[in-house]
């Protein structure tokens, strides 16, 4: 989704995370939060499972999947689109697109976007677009 800050008071922030305010940290929770943290490329909820299941070995699947889940509520993560493979993102508000490499999985952010223009959409289609999204699939310089 693009084009959307989200970036409310009424959010808890934990290591740049942006969780719903109502939502409890407890201890499993936050191994989740530090695995997400400590990310720099696209991640799977199963990998995140394994790493945060090593410091707390009472960690259940369903958490991860919940936590995730509450953090794309507030578009701190973001599903990538068009892959067999789900796997998220670290993301930020505001609209930009990602440069995901197929080789190592790290994600750039781009502002370059080359969606059809709100107005063009209704012109043509009488589509009024609240959003679009659209992920970059490629090598990135490092790996090329
Ligand atoms: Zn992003
Ligand atoms: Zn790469
Ligand atoms: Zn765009």
């Amino acid at each position: 989704m693009a084009g959307k800050g989200r970036a409310l008071p009424t959010e808890t922030d934990y290591r740049g995370l942006l969780l719903p305010a109502s939502t409890r940290l407890t201890p499993q929770r936050r191994a989740v939060l530090d695995a997400i943290a400590a990310r720099r490329s696209s991640f799977t909820a199963v990998s995140l499972f394994q790493v945060a299941r090593r410091r707390n070995p009472g960690l259940g699947i369903a958490t991860v999947y919940r936590t995730v889940e509450l953090l794309r509520q507030t578009g701190s993560v973001r599903p990538l689109t068009g892959d067999a493979r789900p796997a998220y993102v670290r993301c930020e508000p505001g609209h930009h697109h990602h440069l995901v490499c197929l080789a190592c999985g790290a994600v750039e952010e781009t502002e370059l976007c080359g969606a059809p223009s709100p107005a063009e959409l209704r012109r043509r289609y009488g589509f009024r677009a609240e959003g679009h999204e659209l992920d970059v699939y490629g090598t990135c310089a490092r790996c090329a």
